[in-house]
């Protein structure tokens, strides 16, 4: 593999946030939910955006960080390689009354760090995260939408479609692995939630996804494009929304969750070379 350049000098001033795991829920073989609250709810501050997302943050085994635990502080105090390491997840939802968020991990296997640790998590366990950061919520000006991802862009599509009028207009379209990965949504009646369904084939692997967003039958008028997901999947995205269809960049989200075969880490120093870039 090529090599990646340093990570971004540590920011101090985002927002660290401490919460307890209050319950895990399996939403399908492939996702699970962990809600989370508790004290350290107050720290928490949403930002009004349907792509809300935070870092989670996992201390490195074997490391001693200074306490309290702190990211900013233990990037300050220890070497590079000591540092912990963090993973981006959408805020799914948060409830202010009951005091709770949730977050839905994908669940993608032995490897990596988030998703086998969601799908271990116990009730009463530590999840801590900087953020939220976020940049997307459905534009009023928008004549219909376009929303188009796979399962890591499921829980920030989901709460792009609650937060959308009733009587919005559109298409989303879902690849997750197979039937028993459809969810339920809330949706408008106007827009059509189509599932794409790879049937065992690697996510990240199919051309399920970019074929069913350029071969549909796009409505007239201003499209408001959220696509999100694989970065391969995004790359062709790209040519079909700029190139193919002469899409302004305004009208457009559109950005790489993850990477197949590589670690967040690399996927997210990658951003800075020509592999990287969506
Ligand atoms: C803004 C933003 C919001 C995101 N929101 C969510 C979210 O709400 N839910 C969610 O599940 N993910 C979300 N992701 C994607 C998530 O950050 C990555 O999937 C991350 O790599 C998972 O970390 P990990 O420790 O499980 O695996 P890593 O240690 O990063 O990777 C280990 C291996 O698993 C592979 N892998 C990683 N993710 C997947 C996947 N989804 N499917 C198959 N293989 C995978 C990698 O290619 C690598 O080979 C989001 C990403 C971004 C940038």
């Amino acid at each position: 593999m090529s090599s990646v350049p340093a990570a971004a000098a540590p920011r101090k001033n985002r927002p660290q946030v401490s919460l307890t795991v209050l319950r895990k829920e399996q939403l399908s073989p492939h996702m699970v939910r962990i809600v989370a609250g508790g004290e350290g709810f107050g720290d928490f501050v949403d930002n009004g955006f349907t792509d809300s997302y935070v870092k989670i943050i996992f201390p490195q085994p074997g490391v001693t960080y200074p306490e309290p635990f702190d990211l900013a502080t233990a990037r300050e105090a220890l070497p590079r390689e000591q540092w912990p390491t963090t993973r981006t997840y959408t805020v799914r939802w948060v409830d202010e009354a009951a005091r709770e968020l949730a977050i839905d991990f994908v669940v993608h296997g032995d490897e990596g760090l988030a998703g086998p640790w969601a799908a271990g998590a116990r009730p009463g366990e530590t999840l801590t995260f900087t953020g939220p950061g976020g940049a997307y919520r459905p534009s009023p000006d928008a004549d219909w939408y376009l929303l188009a991802g796979d399962e890591a862009a499921l829980p920030a599509i989901a709460a792009a479609l609650e937060a959308m009028p009733a009587d919005a207009a559109g298409l989303a379209f879902l690849e997750v692995d197979s039937d028993a990965d459809v969810q339920p949504l809330s949706a408008p009646e106007g827009v059509q939630v189509s599932w794409l369904t790879r049937n065992g084939e690697p996510a990240g692997s199919s051309r399920l996804l970019v074929d069913a967003v350029a071969g549909a039958h796009w409505p007239a008028g201003r499209v408001d494009v959220f696509a999100h997901g694989e970065r391969g999947y995004m790359k062709a995205l790209r040519e079909v929304f700029f190139t193919q269809r002469g899409l302004d960049r305004s009208q457009v989200s559109l950005s790489g969750y993850w990477a197949q075969g590589r670690v967040e880490d690399v996927f997210q120093a990658e951003k800075k070379l020509p592999v990287g870039k969506v």
